[in-house]
């Protein structure tokens, strides 16, 4: 383990689900005839565990913030989080959006979108956001990878990211939401926290941004993490990015609601 490292702690699922693979294995070894009986609670354990993967919000794979931790709520902080960007046509609007409220948001930038656009990665960083992990390419196959493919992606984008703000990125989400049982033991090899999210609008699918926006408001309270998108957005049917037209009217109800607006890692504080 280094200093960038944390230890990995198996949660209860996991634990069971070894052991139910070692009882299957070795009931096969000593009932050879029982097989069907072995490979079946083989196979139902593995669906149990890809049932979790396929579930955002779920704990039961490994620590995964769906809100805000108690300290962060008492102070009465939301966290906005901008994933899939950078995106030079839309990202510049959301950071002017953002200055405008005196607002600060976590961008789960894709690696590689970083490093066609430096500058804008750099500017979002500048303007004391946070700029955090979601991958290097964003697969979405990024689920159904082993040790080495989640450990590629997760590594190179950790240092895209270090490499073009400076900063070491110390959240994680994946993407698309979905993973599998190895990510976990690799988060903590790299010092990450795996956030989703509270209440997401649907944004990259919706061409109306008053659902988007009722989506995210309804029941709007402190440790709220919400999930917006600057890439892959969708848009109005008169062509504005849905964000642009979100972001405003869900700054004004935060504010109607003297709530505060932080980067995870302030909440962290
Ligand atoms: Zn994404």
């Amino acid at each position: 383990m280094t200093d960038t490292s944390r230890p990995w702690r198996p949660t209860p699922l996991i634990v069971a689900s070894a052991a139910v693979h070692a009882g299957a294995l070795g009931y096969l070894v000593a009932e050879p005839s029982a097989w069907p009986l072995a490979i079946g609670t083989l196979v139902a354990d593995q669906l149990l565990l890809t049932g979790a993967g396929l579930w955002p919000r779920s704990t039961v794979l490994g620590s995964n913030w769906r809100s805000l931790p108690q300290h962060s709520v008492l102070r009465g902080e939301v966290a906005i989080t901008i994933d899939d960007g950078p995106d030079p046509a839309i990202t510049p609007h959301v950071l002017d959006i953002l200055d405008r409220y005196n607002a600060k948001a976590t961008f789960f930038c894709i690696g590689e979108r970083a490093l066609e656009h430096r500058d804008l990665c750099q500017e979002i960083a500048r303007r004391g956001h946070a700029v955090e992990n979601h991958s290097q390419h964003h697969l979405y196959r990024f689920a159904l990878l082993g040790l080495g493919g989640i450990d590629r992606e997760i590594r190179l984008s950790q240092e895209t990211i270090t490499d073009i703000t400076g900063q070491r990125p110390r959240f994680f989400r994946a993407p698309a939401g979905l993973r599998n049982p190895l990510l976990e033991p690799i988060l903590a090899r790299h010092n990450l926290q795996l956030v989703s999210w509270t209440r997401r609008g649907y944004d990259t699918r919706e061409s109306c941004s008053t659902k988007v926006t009722n989506r995210l408001l309804q029941g709007i309270e402190a440790g709220d993490i919400l999930l917006l998108h600057d890439g892959n957005a969708a848009r109005t049917v008169e062509g504005e990015p849905i964000i642009l037209q979100v972001l405003p009217r869900l700054l004004d109800a935060i504010a109607e609601n003297k709530l505060r607006p932080v980067t995870l890692p302030d909440a962290l504080i």
